[in-house]
Formats: structure tokens, C-alpha cells, sequence
């Protein structure tokens, strides 16, 4: 797995840990059966750099709903995972995102993904102004940032992560 650190258009980096991505390419879509995975990701901002570290990524519990092209996250089993996080990380970690897979090769997002990251970075979740967006395609992970600048929202790509390189 190459790169994993990427740097975002204000000059702050965005590291993925090596686990993070493992785990998240080993819930590909890359069978004909295989259904569509998702949860939150979960790390740090440094605060000596402001860099965004993704730690940690929950994984489809058992209230998640999980088809072929659909994955409807229910938020209970997400929010117990997070607040675990929260009290073992004694506070200092953040909720950075989401992340799902795509039964495609290089994901896109789709206006149902577009629609739903803009009204998460409305949500404005302990007041993040910017969240990190994973699509896990079958041969890439594509990461995309969004930022919520008063009340004005901006989705841009970030970079992706070539499973066979
Ligand atoms: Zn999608």
C-alpha cells in the first residue's frame, strides 16, 4: 500500500493509518455478492500541525442495513463505538467522516452520497467544519474533504490509495 498521507489544499496533512486502510479494503465489494459496507471514521487534529489523523473506522453492525448498492447506517451501534473511542482516548478524539464501499472499480460519488455529505457538514458535528469522505471501490479508495466555510459548503478530492500498489 503506498500513500497514505496526503496534503490538503490549506497545507495541512491528512495521515491514514495502514490499519484503517487494510481494514477497509478487506470490506471491498470485490465478489459478485458482496454487499455494501460502511461506518464513521474516527482520529485525531494534531495540534501542533493541525494535521488530520484518521485512527480508527467502525465497521456494519448488526442494526445496519446492508444490500448489494444500498448501506443505511443505523446510528446507535456507531455512536456506542464512538463514545468507547471518546472515554478510551479520554476526550481526545473527533469524529472525522464516513466512509462506504462501491461495487466499481475507482468509486464516484452519487448524488444520494453528494446529498448526504452536504447535510452532514450542515450537521455540523461537534462543531467539525471539515469532514473526510471514503468511497472503498474494488481497486481504489477514493478520499474526498468537505468543508463547511459559513454555511457555504465545498466538496473536493483529496487523493485515492491503489489497493495493488
Ligand atoms: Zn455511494
Amino acid at each position: 500500500m503506498s500513500k497514505s498521507v496526503f496534503i490538503l489544499p490549506t497545507n495541512q496533512r491528512l495521515k491514514v493509518n495502514e490499519e484503517v486502510i487494510e481494514l477497509l479494503f478487506s470490506l471491498a465489494q470485490d465478489s459478485l455478492d458482496a454487499l455494501e459496507s460502511g461506518g464513521i471514521l474516527v482520529g485525531r487534529i494534531l495540534e501542533s500541525s493541525a494535521d488530520y489523523v484518521i485512527d480508527d473506522a467502525s465497521v456494519p453492525m448488526a442494526k445496519d442495513v446492508q444490500k448489494r448498492n444500498s448501506f443505511v447506517r443505523d446510528s446507535e451501534g456507531h455512536q456506542e463505538y464512538f463514545d468507547q473511542h471518546w472515554a478510551h482516548q479520554e476526550g481526545r478524539c473527533f469524529y472525522l467522516g464516513e466512509w462506504h464501499t462501491h461495487p466499481e472499480k475507482v468509486p464516484k460519488p452519487s448524488f444520494i452520497d453528494q446529498r448526504g455529505w452536504r447535510n452532514l457538514l450542515n450537521a455540523k458535528i461537534q462543531e467539525q467544519t471539515t469532514l473526510f469522505f471514503i468511497i472503498v471501490g474494488i481497486q481504489r479508495l477514493v478520499i474526498w474533504q468537505g468543508v463547511n466555510r459559513n454555511g457555504r459548503i465545498r466538496i473536493f478530492r483529496v487523493g485515492d490509495i491503489n489497493r495493488y500498489e
